[in-house]
């Protein structure tokens, strides 16, 4: 479970441009759902996300990871918390260009000095289980939507993540690759992994597999 106390982020503090893109938030996620946060753009979403991931601090207010309280932890403990416990796909996938598809999948391994052995034939399997095996060499500027998508996918769950976060994932997808993409999240869910995606497209918000949608205005949670 992860949970959320009076969780506040102002960016630029005391400065001209201070601004409080998170006022305040109690949340509570479960474990094994598959849970939306929606609102509109500028709300607070994404800030919400690299907080909850480890990839930011909160100014105030306490995190709890499954019982364990993050927000004071030292940066390489909380780096070592992101790493075990979340896979993260972004919008438009942030594949690093001029790598093969397969490097990609293994880059957010390396930090852990794995053999590289064992890792890349956990890569392996990972784009054999997504039919894309075929394209592991291939550099990603070269892959279709769909294929990229998959890339990302794999990439996000190469390091066994509980926890998977999702930014506006199907944004500059058409409606095809929406529903596969939304079909992979119920199977990694079903599988127990812990979803979490930031969207405002109904299809995402519609799907019978998400559990809960949290809606989200101007850095605040307006329906939960
Ligand atoms: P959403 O993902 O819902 O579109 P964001 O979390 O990206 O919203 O942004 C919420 C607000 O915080 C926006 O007004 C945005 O401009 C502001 N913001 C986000 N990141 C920064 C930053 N690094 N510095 C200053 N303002 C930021
Ligand atoms: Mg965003």
């Amino acid at each position: 479970m992860i949970q959320l106390f009076n969780i506040k982020k102002v960016f630029n503090q005391g400065k001209p441009n201070e601004f409080v893109a998170i006022e305040g938030i109690d949340l509570a996620i479960e474990p094994h759902q598959m849970t939306v946060l929606k609102g509109p753009s500028g709300s607070g979403k994404t800030t919400l996300l690299s907080l909850i991931g480890c990839m930011a601090r909160p100014t105030s207010g306490r995190i709890m990871l499954f019982e364990r309280e993050i927000t004071s932890l030292p940066e390489r403990f909380l780096t070592e918390v992101r790493r075990n416990t979340f896979g993260f796909i972004f919008q438009q996938f942030n594949l690093i260009k001029g790598l093969t598809a397969i490097e990609n999948v293994m880059a957010p391994a390396y930090p852990s000095g794995e053999h590289r052995g064992a890792l890349m034939k956990r890569a392996n399997q990972l784009l054999e289980q997504f039919g894309i095996i075929q394209k592991a060499h291939v550099r990603v500027e070269w892959l279709s939507g769909g294929e990229a998508q998959r890339v990302a996918i794999a990439r996000a769950l190469i390091n066994n993540p509980s926890v998977i976060i999702a930014d506006e994932p199907t944004a500059h997808l058409d409606t095809k690759l929406s529903l596969e993409f939304m079909e992979i999240m119920r199977r990694l869910n079903q599988e127990g992994r812990t979803i979490l995606i930031a969207s405002h497209d109904p299809l995402i918000h519609d799907s019978d597999c998400v559990r809960k949608v949290i809606e989200m205005r101007d850095g605040r949670i307006i329906k939960n």
